[in-house]
Order: structure tokens, then sequence, then C-alpha cells
């Protein structure tokens, strides 16, 4: 009880001594941070209270997008996915092996009653012998009504195997861009940023964010920007090369990672995608209504210089929102 209302007043503070807002996700982080539930983001606290940096909305919303607690519940479904295949998969097995072993035994049982029939005398045990062949002739019928509802079932798992293999697929794209998406993208940067560190080569994040999106929104209507942010996607994968991986982070922000560049090289490639994406005078294509120039800011971190993939995204963001400070339609490196 006592410990309860302890961490209640804690909470409590935190939140007016930060000038933080009181609303579920607030309250869910500072909790799971303060009572250690979180042992990953009561690091990010103490570590954020150690750099004398401010604890503010920008900082817990950042923290927010890295929800590790998403992560957790996507590599449930995950391992879900993965049983339910396997239990397709030997179900499959299962089937056809029923299936093979019973038409054997159709087979068997077909040619025994044609014998019977056959050798049916006159006189003697005529109609005990029909009344067998009669038997025989609806268990061999059960039998194939069996093996037809085997064969379907099969169909149905083979085109369930499918859907899982699509819907895998699915998962990972972004419906309105059809870049990867960020889930695609925090698994690719988690492996990226192994695979950087074991060969000791640099990797860096790209963190773009498209200028006063909320006015073309305003302006042209959401059906609008959503094609507007359908053209950035368009600039940034014809411009990235095999170097890049580019994805949809969430609403206007897109990442890339640059595989072996380091934050200058980052910086030189980013860049030219920013100019390209500048020099072009946007018009919708439904419409014919012109957009005009829509730029983008971006932030870039190289990753290999954190210990967390999660630290350096928020450097990322933070080189954004610098970029954003000073005036926009730049590239910024921290
Ligand atoms: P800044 O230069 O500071 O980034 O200004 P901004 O207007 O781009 O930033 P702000 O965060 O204020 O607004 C982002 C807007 O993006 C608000 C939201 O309605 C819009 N948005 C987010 N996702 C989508 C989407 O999928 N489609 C459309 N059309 N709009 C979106
Ligand atoms: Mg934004
Ligand atoms: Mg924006």
């Amino acid at each position: 009880m006592e410990a309860q209302k302890e961490l209640l007043e804690r909470i409590g503070d935190f939140v007016i001594e930060h000038g933080l807002g009181v609303n579920s996700a607030n309250l869910a982080a500072i909790c799971a941070a303060l009572s250690g539930a979180d042992a990953e983001l009561a690091q990010a606290f103490t570590a954020r209270e150690l750099s004398g940096e401010p604890i503010d909305q920008r900082w817990l919303d950042t923290l927010a997008r890295l929800d590790p607690g998403t992560n957790g519940r996507i590599a449930e479904l995950e391992q879900l996915m993965d049983k339910l295949e396997y239990s397709l998969m030997r179900f499959a097995q299962t089937t056809k092996m029923a299936q093979d072993e019973t038409s054997d035994h159709r087979g068997a049982l077909g040619a025994q009653i044609e014998a019977i029939a056959d050798v049916a005398a006159p006189g003697g045990m005529v109609a005990e012998l029909d009344r067998v062949v009669e038997l025989s002739r609806a268990v061999l019928e059960r039998i194939e009504r069996v093996e037809q509802a085997m064969e379907r079932s099969q169909d149905e798992a083979r085109r369930l195997r499918a859907s899982l293999a699509t819907a895998r697929m699915e998962a990972d794209v972004d419906h309105l861009t059809r870049l990867p998406n960020r889930r695609a993208f925090e698994r690719r940067l988690v492996s990226a940023a192994s695979e950087a560190r074991s060969k000791s080569e640099p990797l860096c994040i790209g963190f773009c964010d498209v200028d006063r999106f909320k006015q073309i929104n305003d302006r042209y209507g959401h059906d609008a920007g959503d094609r507007v942010l359908c053209t950035i996607a368009d600039t940034l994968s014809e411009h990235a090369s095999d170097q890049c991986f580019v994805a949809r982070h969430g609403g206007e922000e897109f990442v890339v990672l640059f595989y072996g560049l380091d934050k200058q090289a980052a910086l030189a490639k980013l860049d030219s995608i920013r100019r390209a994406q500048a020099a072009r005078r946007l018009r919708d294509r439904f419409t014919g209504q012109p957009f005009g120039q829509i730029t983008f800011s971006a932030g870039i971190a190289e990753v290999t210089e954190d210990s967390d993939t999660r630290s350096a995204l928020a450097r990322a963001d933070a080189a954004l929102y610098q970029a954003k400070a000073a005036g926009r339609n730049r590239v910024v490196f921290i």
C-alpha cells in the first residue's frame, strides 16, 4: 500500500516537475520507468536526467516511437504465425499420409468386393453374400467420401499457408506508399547495426520529415496529402542506391539506412536527394492543381557511435529537430 502511494506520488511529481501532459501514454511510460517495470525505459530516463537534457514531450514521443512493447507484441505474433504455419504443414502431411493409406485400402477392398460378387454361386449362401457385398459397397462409398473431404482439407491448408505467407509480406509493407514500414525498418536496423559492428563498418540513419505538411493537407485535402507522400516516397526510393534502405516510419516521416557510409557521406547522399525533391514542382495528378515546392528536412546519426539503436534513432531525431529549427529544407548530422 505504502509503496503504491509512494509510486503514485513520484509519478505526479515527475509530471509536474517536467511540465508534461497528463495522458495515458505519458503516465504509462512514466509508471513503467519509475517503477522499474521496463528496465530499458528506466535506464533511458536516468541517462536523460544525468545528461541534463530536458525531459519534455518531444523526447517522450521519440521514446514512444521506439516502444519496445510494440516489438515484443510483434515478436509474440510472429511466434504465433510460426506455430500456425508449422501446424498447417503437419496437417497437410498427416492428411496426405491418411489419404495414401485409405486409397490403398479402397483399392484392395474394391477388388475384393468384385471377386466376391463374381463367385457368388447360385443357391446356398447367396442372400448372406449379397448382404456382405452390399455392406462392403456402402463402406467403400464412405471411404471415398472421406477421401474427398481430406482432399478438400488439403486444398484449404494450402490456401491458408499461401495467405499466411502473403500476410507476412504485407505486415512489412506500408499500405499507402508500398515502402517497407516501420516494423520492417526496426528489424532491419537491428540486424544492420549488429552486422556493421561485427564488420567494423559505419552505418547511418537518416530521419526525414516533410516540411509544413499539415498545410498541404489543410489546403488541398487529406487525399491530395496522401498523393504527395507517395511522390516523396518515390523520390526517396528512386535516388537511394543499393547501399540504402528506405522505409516509411509513419505519418510524413521517412527513414533511410545508409550501409557502409559514415555521417559525412550519408549527409552528402541524403542532401542530394533533398535537393532533387526541392527542385521538383509537384502537381496533383488527379485535379491538376499545382502544389509547388515541397521539401523535407532530415537528421542523420551514425548508429555505430551509439551502444544501442534506440539512442541512435533518438539522436537522428534530435538532428532533425535542429534542421527544422534552422529553417527546414536541410540535412543536419549530429
Ligand atoms: P514541420 O515542418 O514542423 O514538420 O511541420 P508539419 O506540418 O509537417 O508537422 P506537423 O507534425 O504539425 O504535421 C504533420 C501532419 O501530417 C499532421 C497529420 O495530419 C499529417 N499526416 C500524418 N500522416 C498522414 C497521412 O498518412 N496522410 C496525410 N494526408 N496526412 C498525414
Ligand atoms: Mg512529423
Ligand atoms: Mg513535418
